[in-house]
């Protein structure tokens, strides 16, 4: 059964992968759950900065990495969380949660795969793989069906 649509985009440099980003952040409602899949270096932060400017926020996008979290608001909240190197995700599940049952708030997770688990089935799911050439990106975009 078909219950997602997957699309495939290569970008060519920084701001074009941003770009793909602001346009699913102009599509993001309270509630939804973006995970990023992809190496280190791949882009994803890059991708959070999109998503930033598409809910029209003006809060500096950087990688959470040790600070647990960060929150962009703009039209709504996005938080922003990064797994990165926690085999174990102990303390971010209930991190995950909280951010997940806040009103008003989109959540989007790097390296979010340890917490898989407790993510939403109806999330958008986003890979960024490194291509041919020195700054391609493809980046798959699975959007859940409504
Ligand atoms: P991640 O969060 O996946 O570890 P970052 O977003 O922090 O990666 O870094 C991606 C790096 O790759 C940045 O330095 C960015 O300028 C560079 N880069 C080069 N080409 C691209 C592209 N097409 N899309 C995204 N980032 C790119
Ligand atoms: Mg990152």
């Amino acid at each position: 059964m078909n219950n997602s649509n997957r699309l495939q985009v290569v970008t060519n440099s920084t701001q074009e992968t941003q770009a793909v980003g602001r346009k699913i952040g102009e599509m993001l409602r309270s509630g939804d759950c973006v995970e990023l899949i992809g190496d280190l270096g791949a882009g994803k932060t890059v991708f959070v900065k999109g998503l930033a400017q598409g809910i029209k926020s003006k809060d500096e996008v950087s990688s959470p990495s040790f600070a647990l979290k960060n929150i962009y608001r703009g039209r709504l909240e996005l938080q922003h969380l990064d797994l990165y190197r926690l085999d174990e995700p102990g303390l971010m599940i209930d991190e995950i949660q909280e951010a997940l049952s806040q009103p008003e708030t989109a959540v989007v997770i790097e390296w979010g795969v340890s917490a898989a688990h407790i993510l939403p089935k109806k999330r958008y799911k986003i890979a960024i793989k490194p291509g041919q050439v020195e700054d391609s990106r493809t980046i798959i975009v699975e959007v859940p069906a409504v």
